[in-house]
């Protein structure tokens, strides 16, 4: 996670309900700004660490692991022009053979996931519209 300005953004998301809690009540729109952008900067932070290590870099339209179909293979978000969609459960995800190859991008992903599971914010192609139901 980025420091600075972030560190007063953590110490006001912990004054508010995490997970399922936040989902049953509706959130105020301080809340909704606030978890707003703690998504972005994660989402922000997990493109730098997939730009430093390029562990899912194609070549020839195959990524290193021979895969042919990347991960977004069939997904209703995907376009020729690439994903139209805000996923930072996407953006999180590395599969075994990436992690043990690059397991410091593995390392920084999953810390920036253990945040963004605290606030609810994952699911399988879940995108940022359907995280904040707008
Ligand atoms: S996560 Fe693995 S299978 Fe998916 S694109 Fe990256 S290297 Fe390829
Ligand atoms: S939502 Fe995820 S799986 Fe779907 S196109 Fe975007 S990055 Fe790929």
């Amino acid at each position: 996670m980025p420091h600075g300005k972030n560190v007063n953004l953590s110490k006001a998301l912990s004054e508010f309900k995490t997970g399922a809690q936040m989902r049953e009540k509706k959130m105020s729109k301080t809340e909704f700004n606030i978890k707003s952008k703690l998504y972005d900067v994660l989402y922000s932070a997990a493109r730098r660490v997939l730009s430093k290590y390029k562990p899912c870099v194609f070549k020839k339209g195959k990524c290193f692991t021979g895969m042919q179909w990347d991960c977004c293979g069939g997904c209703c978000h995907l376009l020729k022009t690439g994903c139209a969609t805000k996923s930072l459960s996407c953006k999180l995800y590395l599969c075994e053979e990436a992690r043990e190859k690059f397991p410091e991008c593995a390392a920084a992903l999953d810390a920036l996931e253990s945040v963004a599971e605290k606030y609810n914010f994952l699911g399988f192609r879940v995108n940022k519209q359907d995280v904040f139901r707008i």
